[in-house]
Parts: C-alpha cells; sequence; structure tokens
C-alpha cells in the first residue's frame, strides 16, 4: 500500500487519477492541520503540495517520501537544502501553467491601457462622462519588453505580437537566435531595451540578480507614461518605488498579480493606486489549469512511487 498525502485542496482529477491505482492510500490533509501533516508524512511515499510551507522538520520526518509534487512552478515554499540532503526529488509542473500566466499577463496588459477598472466603476456609480476624458491607450504599434523569455515570456510574445505590437526580448540566458528565430527583436542592453519600452513585462524567476531589478533607478529611467506588469514574483519589483512612480504619474499604470507581500497589506501606497490593476497571484489558477496542474501532480506521485518519474519535471535533479 502507497501513501499519497494530498495537502490542500486540488481539483478532485488528481484524487481519482490516483484512486483509480491498486493498493494507494490517499490521505487529504488540510491546510491548517500541521500536526496532522507531519505524522502522515511519516509513511508516505508522496505529497501533493499547494504553496503552503513544507520545512525542514516536516522533511527529517518523512522516512519514505519519493517526490514532493508541487502544485506550481516555484518551491520557494520547500526547503530545498534539505530535501536535497535528504535526497528527495522536488518535481513541479513544467508549462502547464505557462499560458493561464500568459493569459494573466495580457489581460492586465489590457486593463491598465484601458483603465478597466476606473471605467466598470465609474460606468457603476451612472458617472457616463468619464468617457469624454479620452484617457486609454491603445497596444497597438507600441513597444513592449518581454523580460524573460522562458516558458511564459515565450508565450507573451506572440499574443503582443498579435496586438500588432513591436515585440523586444530581453533574455541574457537563452542563445539570442531562440528570439529572432521566434521573429521577434533581441535586446542585449537591458537598460536600453528599458528605455525604448512603452510597456515592460516581467517573466523572470526571482533570484539574488533580479531581486528589486525594477527599482526607483530604473523606473527613472522608464519612458515618460510607461506600464509595467509583473505577474513573476512581487520581489522582482521594488513596490514602494512602484507605488511612487505611479503616483507621480512617471509611469501611466502598471499590472500586477504578485506583490512583495502576499497578501498586500492594506495600508500598502500601492492599492491606493487607481492607475494600477491587480490580481491576487491567481496566474495559474483558472479552472482548466487548476485542473491540469492536479494532474500533473497526481502524475508524479504515482511514477514516482513507480521509480520512473520524469526528470524534466525535476527542480533538483541531482538527487535521482
Ligand atoms: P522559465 O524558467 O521558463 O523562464 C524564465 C526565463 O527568465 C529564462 O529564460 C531565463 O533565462 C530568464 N532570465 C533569468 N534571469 C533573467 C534576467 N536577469 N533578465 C532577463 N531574463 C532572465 O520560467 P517561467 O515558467 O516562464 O516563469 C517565469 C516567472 O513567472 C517566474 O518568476 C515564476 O515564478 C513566475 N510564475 C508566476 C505565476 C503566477 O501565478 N503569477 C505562475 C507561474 C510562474
Amino acid at each position: 500500500m502507497a501513501k499519497v498525502i494530498i495537502h490542500d485542496t486540488v481539483d478532485p482529477a488528481a484524487e481519482a487519477l490516483l484512486a483509480a491505482r491498486d493498493n494507494m492510500e490517499i490521505v487529504t490533509v488540510a491546510r491548517d492541520e500541521r500536526e496532522r501533516l507531519r505524522r502522515e508524512l511519516a509513511e508516505a511515499e508522496a505529497i501533493i503540495l499547494r504553496y503552503l510551507p513544507l520545512d525542514a522538520s516536516d522533511l527529517q520526518a518523512a522516512r519514505s517520501l519519493k517526490v514532493v509534487a508541487r502544485h506550481g512552478v516555484g518551491y520557494d515554499n520547500i526547503d530545498m537544502a534539505v530535501a536535497n540532503e535528504l535526497g528527495i526529488p522536488v518535481a513541479c509542473i513544467g508549462d502547464a501553467n505557462s499560458v493561464t500566466v500568459a493569459e494573466i499577463a495580457l489581460y492586465l496588459m489590457l486593463a491598465a491601457v484601458k483603465q478597466g477598472v476606473a471605467y466598470d466603476a465609474a460606468v457603476r456609480r451612472g458617472d457616463w462622462l468619464a468617457r469624454e476624458a479620452a484617457s486609454t491607450l491603445e497596444l497597438y504599434e507600441k513597444t513592449v519588453l518581454v523580460v524573460g523569455f522562458g516558458r511564459i515570456g515565450s508565450l507573451v510574445a506572440p499574443r503582443c505580437h498579435a496586438f500588432g505590437m513591436n515585440v523586444t526580448v530581453c533574455d541574457p540566458y537563452i542563445p539570442q537566435s531562440r528570439i529572432s528565430d521566434a521573429g521577434f527583436k533581441p535586446v542585449k542592453d537591458f537598460a536600453a531595451g528599458l528605455a525604448a519600452a512603452d510597456i515592460v513585462t516581467l517573466h523572470t524567476p526571482l533570484n539574488d540578480e533580479t531581486h528589486h531589478m525594477i527599482d526607483a533607478a530604473v523606473l527613472a529611467r522608464m519612458k515618460e507614461g510607461a506600464l509595467l506588469i509583473n505577474t513573476s514574483r512581487g520581489p522582482v519589483a521594488d513596490g514602494a518605488a512602484l507605488a511612487e512612480a505611479l503616483a507621480s504619474g512617471r509611469l501611466f499604470a502598471a499590472g500586477m498579480d504578485v506583490f512583495e507581500d502576499e497578501p498586500p497589506a492594506l495600508t500598502d501606497p500601492l492599492l491606493a493606486r487607481t492607475n494600477a490593476v491587480f490580481t491576487p497571484h491567481l496566474g495559474g489558477l483558472s479552472r482548466e489549469c487548476f485542473r491540469r496542474s492536479a494532474i500533473v501532480c497526481a502524475q508524479n506521485s504515482l511514477d514516482a512511487i513507480d521509480g520512473k518519474l520524469d526528470a524534466s519535471y525535476v527542480v533538483n535533479p541531482k538527487v535521482l
């Protein structure tokens, strides 16, 4: 009998896939049951994990664990040093949520140029003449700088192209031919690309190099009236500096799915900016993606139990 823990809520498709297998014990642990989680981990061979922490003592309690199946692509909620030390593979969901995040980036871009939230509010309060301000912008013929051309950035770029935008891409870590072969303009010099862009959209991982990659100095070098879209990780942009750039009107607008602190404090000056549009880190949470993610997690769990985990999902393949 192999035990698999489903921690927190996932789409029922995961349980259905696991239950189709003989000799499977499926244990569901709610988000606030931390003590029980540790007890169940002692015998578990796999755990499907949302965004809640899996710390050193959780992992040390897990004597038979063959995989942590992360329901997402980030893994900063897992103590990776201990997972590596104990030889526990951490498997993510690959590109299962890439298109979902790319669509959120385009949604935020459109909502920001069209000031969707403000005009929606105007209609609801009977302010029909708000339209006379004629203050929305078009994406058409704007220059967008896509920062990071991985799974998500490479899906955002063609969607921007479809809107008639001039698409430039900055990703120094891949062959530049990958960008030009896809039909976009590679930008080697981030500062120059930034200064030429009407819209900057962030798709890098969060690491020491990208932490506050967009800070006050960088915002000051952006075009007057430019837009910033962040669906990557909150700390890639300095939230306080961004709030100031929005308040001063230096930036026309921003669209953000991610924040330095999540959820942001209600006193966060960003939340007072009406020229910003927000979503609560739901980049990967469409109905379709929630189901896809659950299925990939369940399959990764089964594969790990069978000793044939697909290494392309594993973020610490050295332990395999
Ligand atoms: P990926 O690893 O496929 O791509 C990241 C790309 O960024 C790589 O091509 C890499 O070369 C490039 N890069 C790294 N440092 C860079 C730098 N300094 N400048 C320019 N490019 C740089 O990752 P992905 O799956 O496309 O995810 C991108 C981001 O989106 C990550 O931060 C991820 O955590 C985030 N994400 C957010 C959500 C959400 O719900 N909002 C969901 C999934 C992923």
